[in-house]
């Protein structure tokens, strides 16, 4: 329902768009998913690493605190990310009864949100063989430039994220140091989406086109 520059399933509803049009993109969205639209649990995304552990949704949009994970054990109830970039992370032990969705970008990466959720859901009584990590659509290494200076910074803390652009100059790579984090953990049954959110012109890219929208993962218990 989104006219540009959010053309046209913007799910982000901090981003400028019509409010009435993010509204019914996250309807259909969550109805396109077999999902009741007042169950989706969003989040405030601020780039920290504070998790929230949730059994509903929230009331209205002033109760929804700023986080970047959260965590439930609630069966039937979705969380949802929103990214332009990002690294969504979704998570589940299936076997406790755990799921958890992250955003994790450059900063997130190096906050160490994946730990902390991770560290939630076994809290929660996850144990990390169990648990089934995807991440989704997302800037990939060969595209992320940044200085050669953060570059070095974010790799001091997550070395897998050491990348370079596919024209030669320094990068990082969210994706790559996320499943390190995730592995370092004994998070084994990971799986990352091949698609390059900046070189696709299917999904939103904040690098590639600033004012723009936001795509959402979900995960929930069945
Ligand atoms: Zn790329």
């Amino acid at each position: 329902m989104s006219a540009a520059p959010y053309e046209e399933l913007n799910l982000g509803g901090a981003v400028g768009d019509d409010p009435a049009a993010v509204l019914a993109n996250r309807e259909r969205a969550a109805r396109a998913l077999g999902l009741d639209p007042a169950q989706v649990v969003w989040m405030n995304q601020v780039h920290g690493r504070d998790v929230a552990v949730v059994d509903g949704p929230w009331g209205d949009v002033s109760e929804i605190p700023a986080v970047d994970a959260v965590v439930t054990t609630r069966r039937g109830l979705p969380l949802a990310v929103l990214t332009a970039d990002c690294t969504p992370v979704l998570l589940a032990d299936p076997v406790a009864g755990i799921a958890a969705a992250a955003h994790a970008g450059r900063p997130g990466l190096v906050a160490g949100v994946v730990p902390a959720v991770v560290e939630a859901m076994i809290g929660l009584g996850a144990e990390p063989s169990r648990i089934i990590a995807r991440t989704g659509p997302a800037v990939c290494g060969r595209c992320y430039e940044v200085p050669s200076r953060m570059r070095a910074e974010v790799a001091e803390s997550v070395p897998a994220s050491w990348s370079e652009t596919s024209w030669g100059t320094p990068a990082v790579d969210v994706t790559a140091g996320v499943h390190a984090q995730l592995e370092a953990l004994g998070v084994q049954d990971r799986r990352a989406s091949a698609v390059c959110t900046l070189e696709s012109g299917d999904h939103f890219s904040y690098r590639r086109d600033r004012t723009t929208g936001r795509l959402a993962g979900y995960v929930w218990l069945d």
